[in-house]
């Protein structure tokens, strides 16, 4: 049997190596034209469940670079009023000792998309030979062929056979689209402006301990509006977070740029807020008070 899979995110790339440690035929079509077309590495956070699927999936020598390559991450979820006022704290920090797979991790996405091409990638295959990953390889759309075959076809003339076809091609999926008409993808009227900033010791000194010790925080006002705060660190002799990055187009020499912090940890936000929600932000702002340092 032979699995195509489209998207070589997360979601594509953990289920192409599942795939290939029960022996199956699989190929993931991914649009981007290297593994280094990404803007900006943003940590991911690696929950229980998260990380026993990617056990499970991933060659155990790949499940130990990934083990290598995350730091430790604190099990502890904070809701806070807008003026930083503790609402709620779900603590799930263990006991005793970690579970070696299960326990929380954080990862930056270059590294975990790295570890996660593990073995995918065909020797000189930057635009698509050789690997089990074909890069610039952006889906359009699929027919049934003879045989109950699919045919699935890119913008770049070609098209290729399978058994199985999977939309692993994000929220905006157009094997979604094709597949599932009848499920569109709605527009909630919801935006999210996500950012980072280095965590710096004179930021710390100023940023109150919760939002700083590596838990998880939502600051939830009443009415619309949300935001997540939480801090990242790489782990001691891994990767420091990259905060921008850049490749270059298609068929062009000039290697990647890319720029990682001066520290080895940094604040990463997130608001989420309805566009008649943005003004409601104004009043928030934590209780005055002197630096942590001088307390
Ligand atoms: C700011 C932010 C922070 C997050 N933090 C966390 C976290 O801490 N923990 C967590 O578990 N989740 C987190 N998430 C959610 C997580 O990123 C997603 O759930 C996950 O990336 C979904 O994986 P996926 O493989 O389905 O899709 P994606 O990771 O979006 O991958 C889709 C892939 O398909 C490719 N593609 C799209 N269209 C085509 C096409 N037509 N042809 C070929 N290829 C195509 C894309 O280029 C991409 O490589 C976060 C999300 C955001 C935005």
């Amino acid at each position: 049997m032979r699995v195509l899979i489209i998207g070589a995110g997360v979601g594509g790339l953990c289920l192409a190596q599942g795939l290939r440690a029960a022996d199956l035929d699989v190929a993931v079509h991914e649009r981007a034209a290297a593994p280094t077309e990404q803007l900006a590495s943003y940590g991911i956070h690696l929950d229980a469940d998260g990380c026993r699927a990617l056990h499970e999936c991933l060659p155990s020598a790949t499940w130990a670079r990934l083990d290598a390559t995350a730091a430790p991450a604190r099990d502890t979820l904070r809701f806070h009023d807008q003026h930083l006022r503790p609402l709620a704290t779900r603590d799930r920090e263990p006991a005793g000792p970690p579970d070696p797979v299960t326990r929380r991790r954080a990862v930056s996405r270059d590294a975990l998309r790295e570890v996660l091409l593990d073995g995918l990638t065909g020797a000189g295959d930057a635009t698509g030979g050789g690997g089990v990953v074909r890069w610039a390889k952006a889906y359009t759309g699929y027919e049934r062929i003879a045989g109950g075959r699919l045919r699935a076809y890119f913008a770049d003339g070609s098209h290729t056979d399978g058994d199985l076809l999977i939309g692993a091609d994000g929220s905006n999926s157009r094997v979604r689209r094709q597949y599932l008409p009848e499920l569109p993808r709605l527009d909630l009227g919801v935006a999210n402006i996500a950012g980072r900033c280095p965590l710096t010791p004179e930021i710390a000194d100023q940023l109150p301990a919760a939002l700083v010790d590596g838990s998880v925080n939502n600051v939830v006002p009443p009415g619309p509006g949300w935001m997540f705060v939480s801090t990242w660190g790489a782990p001691e002799g891994g990767r420091a977070p990259t905060w921008s990055g850049r490749t270059s187009p298609p068929g062009t020499a000039t290697p990647r740029t890319s720029n990682t912090w001066p520290g080895r940890a940094c604040v990463n936000w997130c608001w989420t807020a309805s566009a008649a929600g943005l003004p409601h932000c104004a009043p928030w702002s934590p209780p005055a008070a002197p630096p942590r340092s001088r307390r």
